[in-house]
């Protein structure tokens, strides 16, 4: 018999893919280390089970505790499945702009759900900033206590991409991978893979892909973090320097407006059969600029973050992207003529 003994070990070991049409456009091979595969669905599992590992080690959480976080969703999913399978109670505070597949997806996996308004993180009322003085709260007050996740700010985030995510990328490529790139919403991924993978090799270009209206691709490039534009994408766009993302060894960063991230989402739909959120369009778009920065012949990999689904109602609805100004792909509109 071959099993897994519970949900957990399930977790990771996510396959590389290779993405056909980028890969043809740039000669390179672009490969996507395909996270939607995890139990929940989204990369931010590895980050989830590594937090609540960590603080039942230092014991912080102890049997019957509750975790308390402030996601925009994704974390939160990890989290509440991963908690349900050690018995911890989940609370997730979320901004109230978030997809409400992923607000659904909280609240049947079990998370008790509170809606906030979203503010900016200097606002006291942001999301991250209600959840700590809320786990501070029920620290006190439950009877099995009460531990912050805070995955912008707790490092064991990054560890999980550290010693999971970024040796499978090197195992997978058997050390032949040349760059690595994705987006940024705690830095964890992209600073515990890229850590890992210039601990072996310190040749690896490490790149960050950054949507507009976050701060980072100003700070990696002219020292200030400064934020222009918007995008309609969820769980990425970073205005800080968090400590997950504090050191991290990056070589090179791109801006990538939704206009170029979003026709990307669709033709990976539409011709390669691959169902992605849209961070995962800002990843490999980036993916292709890296590309085209070496040039031919080398080996790339980004992260497809999390499965298209949970944006049905937002990126894959044609009444919201028209609303938003940007471009509706033919297929979604397309009506059955066929007359059974
Ligand atoms: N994409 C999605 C859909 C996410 O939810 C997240 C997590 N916030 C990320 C990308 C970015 O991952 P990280 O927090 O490790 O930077």
């Amino acid at each position: 018999m071959t099993f897994k003994p519970d949900i957990l070990a399930a977790i990771g070991n996510t396959p590389l893919i290779k993405l056909r049409r980028a890969s043809e456009l740039t000669g390179c091979t672009i490969l996507g280390k395909a996270e939607f595969m995890n139990p929940g669905q989204s990369v931010k599992d590895r980050a989830a089970l590594f937090i609540i590992q960590d603080a039942i080690e230092r014991g912080a959480l102890r049997p019957g505790g509750v975790i308390v976080e402030g996601t925009a969703g994704n974390t939160g999913i990890g989290l509440a499945l991963v908690g349900n399978a050690l018995g911890f109670r989940t609370i997730i505070v979320i901004p109230d702009t978030q997809s409400q597949e992923k607000k659904d997806m909280l609240r049947l996996a079990g998370a008790e759900l509170i809606e906030v308004p979203a503010v900016p993180y200097a606002n006291p009322n942001n999301y991250v900033k209600v959840s700590g003085r809320l786990a501070e709260r029920l620290a006190a007050s439950e009877p099995n206590g009460a531990i912050w996740a805070n995955q912008f700010d707790n490092v064991a985030n990054r560890q999980g991409h550290r010693e999971t995510t970024g040796p499978e990328i090197w195992e997978q490529t058997e050390g032949k991978v040349d760059g690595f790139i994705c987006a940024v919403g705690t830095g964890g991924t992209l600073a515990g893979i890229g850590m890992a993978l210039k601990e072996r090799n310190p040749k690896i270009a490490i790149g960050l892909a950054d949507p507009m209206g976050a701060a980072l691709y100003s700070y990696f490039t002219t020292g200030e973090l400064k934020a222009t534009g918007s995008s309609i994408t969820e769980g990425i766009g970073q205005g800080r320097i968090t400590k997950n993302i504090e050191g991290a060894p990056i070589d090179i960063a791109f801006q990538i407006p939704d206009e170029e991230a979003l026709p990307v989402i669709f033709d990976l739909l539409q011709f390669e059969g691959l169902c992605l959120g849209g961070s995962s369009g800002i990843n490999v778009a980036g993916a292709i600029r890296l590309a085209k920065h070496l040039g031919p012949g080398h080996t790339i990999v980004t992260v497809l973050c999390d499965y298209g689904t949970r944006y049905q109602s937002k990126l894959f609805n044609p009444d919201f992207l028209r609303a938003k100004n940007l471009p509706v792909p033919a297929w979604l509109e397309r009506k059955s003529t066929i007359d059974p």
